[in-house]
């Protein structure tokens, strides 16, 4: 199967005009603010997105952005594996008083007239969908790291011992 391929700039009103789409797949090491959060930089996202003028006018590009990218557990350190399935709804805005005119169902992507970096739209999609502090769901896969919950900590305490040896020594004498 070809992929096909995406171009490397794209003008958001004409595409939105023409109803053009945007598929293919890019490289997530060329996205540099991306990879920088992530403990690898291999890997591919597959870009389906659709150009056009819905019947209120707003001209927008939607569809979605699919990847799967490993980040660093905040909680064990270890390696966390996650599916990005991201759904784009954008609605094009010259301005801020026009982001605030748009429909509740997009977010508004900010574009002077002119080209844009399809990996800059990209990256800013995904960057979103990155959770603020990457954790496993479940914190047995942190135990299998090697982490303990504090509940366990708990259990063994080095100074409720070594008060014991002090009050066992000052009972001796
Ligand atoms: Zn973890």
């Amino acid at each position: 199967m070809q992929t096909p391929s995406l171009p490397s700039k794209i003008d958001p009103w004409r595409l939105a005009a023409e109803s053009g789409r945007l598929e293919g797949s890019l490289a997530l090491a060329a996205l540099p603010r991306l990879i920088a959060e992530l403990n690898r930089t291999d890997g591919v996202v597959s870009v389906a997105l659709v150009a056009g003028i819905d019947p209120r006018g707003v001209r927008f590009i939607g569809g979605a952005l699919r990847t799967g990218v490993e980040l660093v557990c905040q909680r064990c350190l270890g390696r966390l594996r996650l599916a990005l399935d991201v759904t784009v709804s954008l609605g094009l805005v010259h301005g801020e008083a026009e982001a605030g005119r748009l429909p509740e169902e997009y977010e508004p992507l900010l574009v002077p007239e002119g080209a844009i970096r399809v990996a800059d739209l990209v990256e800013d999609e995904l960057l979103l969908a990155l959770p603020q502090i990457p954790r496993h769901d479940d914190a047995r896969d942190c135990e299998a790291n090697g982490y303990r919950t504090p509940d366990r900590v708990e259990h063994d305490q080095p100074f409720a011992t070594l008060a014991s040896l002090l009050r066992d020594s000052r009972r001796s004498h």
